[in-house]
């Protein structure tokens, strides 16, 4: 305010002295004086204003004073005048426009600043803004000298890594910094602790720099304040710029707690893997108790037939012989069981390999022959021409087969069903699959048991163990198969097995 009242009094001085006395010169051109005064208090528009009522009063002193007398030299201090006017008020808008953006830009570095500064501060990782311009200088100079491997050189010079630290100053360290090394962790003595002894990760760090890499990023255990070890990620940008070493940048973030979860996850893994195996191994003891019934129960029956044979007067040979055969059958059938339930153990000795589907229902029922004769059930076999060969453990589908017939034959048995057939039908639902399903005519499957059928150890029977169909829906899967059950249309049961002509999973 006192500028713009010093300039207002300066200028009616100067029109006083130019309008109103005898004094020649040219005296506007102190309107001048009068700019500069109102420069400190306006810009822009006021300072063009200011400038315009100088001109005026200029001009009006001058039509007072030589408004009929105007002569070269009045004429001549008239343009001075107003030339210093324009020429004053030019350099005054520039400069004021100058300023402005000086004063713009510099605010803008300053909200920038305290961003990042605010980023640096509030951030949840570790950071450190460290000079290692002494420490690379150092390393430089052994470098020069032939020491490329620092951990030879630290070997020979016990001190080495000491004297390292020591180069190394911390310029600034966030609030998380703080937190993770329980002290004011810009003080050399905190980045000394940090560092724990027979580690060799510093020798690393100061491996990185020797060889020019850029960034270092490794899992490394620190020491804090409180004594307590910590696993933390560090990483370290170090610039390209040789000058710019005195800013290096260092983070480290605590992943102790990640560390421990994941060994805790891999126990609790390995727990289970031993918990699984022993369950696996029950599961195939099992098994194999229920596939060798069977075949055993089959030769004690030939055996039984053996010994009439034998006993009749005169023996039969013949049909002893008969027996016999069928008892060396079926040990060979039970032998193959043992081998593939081994098998399942060492899945690489259980091999796919192309079947005929046919040979193998004839093979399959002639080994069940026993008992479909002794409860008189009757098989039928309906083919379709078009069944290809397809892959599978025959073995496997074999056991599945069995089951699936001794039940059929277990339910129409304690069903007492009077008609007492098995029919066994092969069709192509795609080009891919073969559906194999095996139909009895017995009292079918009772809503209760439909949901637990396949469920392990779920048996109605008084001698059962409940394993029969829940292992044949996991062998025919581990084959890229699948097993259902439902009841006929007709009545009885109806199970059926949907398997690939050539499975892409080679075993279980
Ligand atoms: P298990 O034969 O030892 O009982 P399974 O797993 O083979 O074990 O069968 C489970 C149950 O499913 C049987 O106890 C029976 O109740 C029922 N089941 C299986 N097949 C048939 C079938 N063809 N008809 C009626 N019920 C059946």
């Amino acid at each position: 305010m006192a500028f713009v009242l010093t300039a207002v009094g300066l200028s009616a001085a100067v029109f006083y002295v130019d309008t109103f006395t005898e004094i020649e010169g040219a005296i506007a051109v102190f309107y001048v004086v009068a700019m500069l005064l109102a420069a400190q208090a306006t810009s822009g528009t006021g300072l063009f204003l200011a400038a315009a009522i100088c001109g005026a009063l200029t001009l009006f002193s001058y039509g007072v004073t030589h408004g009929h007398d105007a002569d070269l030299p009045s004429a001549i201090r008239l343009t001075v005048a107003l030339a210093a006017l324009f020429v004053t008020t030019m350099l005054l808008v520039k400069t004021e426009t100058g300023r402005l953006t000086l004063v713009s830009t510099n605010s803008a570095l300053k909200e920038s600043e305290a961003r990042y500064r605010s980023i640096f501060d509030r951030t949840r990782v570790a950071l450190w803004e460290r000079d290692y311009s002494k420490l690379r200088t150092y390393l430089m100079d052994m470098k020069a000298r032939g020491v490329t491997d620092i951990k030879v050189q630290a070997q020979v010079d016990p001190t080495l890594v000491d004297r390292c630290v020591g180069l190394i100053r911390v310029v600034a360290a966030n609030e998380a910094a703080h937190e993770m090394l329980g002290s004011d962790p810009s003080s050399d003595g905190t980045l000394r602790r940090a560092i724990i002894p027979g580690q060799e990760r510093f020798l690393d760090v100061l491996q990185a720099i020797i060889n020019g890499a850029r960034i270092f990023e490794e899992r490394v255990e620190i020491r804090t304040h409180d004594g307590e070890d910590k696993l933390v990620l560090l990483s370290i940008v170090f610039p390209e710029d040789p000058a710019a070493f005195n800013r290096v940048v260092v983070s480290m973030v605590d992943i102790t707690q990640r560390e421990m979860a994941l060994k805790a996850l891999a126990e609790a893994q390995a727990e289970l893997t031993k918990a699984s195996k022993a369950a696996m191994v029950g599961a195939m003891s099992a098994s194999l108790a229920h596939e060798l019934n069977q075949p055993l129960g089959a030769i004690v029956v030939n055996a039984q037939t053996l010994l009439r044979w034998l006993d009749r007067d005169p023996p039969d040979f013949s049909a002893a012989r008969r027996s016999a055969e069928r008892m060396i059958r079926d040990s060979q059938r039970a032998s193959e069981i043992i081998q593939n339930t081994r098998g399942l153990l060492s899945p690489s000795s259980n091999k796919l390999e192309p079947i005929d589907l046919d040979e193998v229902l004839v093979e399959t029922m002639a080994l069940m022959e026993h008992e479909l004769q002794r409860s008189g059930v009757t098989v039928h076999v309906a083919r379709k021409a078009d069944i290809p060969q397809i892959s599978i453990v025959k073995i496997e589908l074999q056991q599945v087969l069995i089951n699936l017939v001794t039940n059929a034959i277990q339910a129409m048995d304690a069903a007492g069903s009077r008609e007492r057939n098995i029919t066994i039908s092969a069709g192509r639902p795609d080009s891919e699959h073969v559906n194999i399903t095996v139909r009895d005519t017995g009292p079918g499957i009772t809503g209760d048991v439909r949901d637990k059928l396949f469920a392990p150890f779920f048996t109605t029977k008084p001698t059962g163990l409940g394993m029969g169909l829940s292992i044949c829906r996991t062998t025919l899967e581990a084959r890229g198969g699948k097993l259902d059950g439902r009841n006929h249309s007709d009545g009885g049961a109806v199970f059926e097995m949907h398997l690939p002509i050539k499975p892409e999973v080679e075993h279980a």
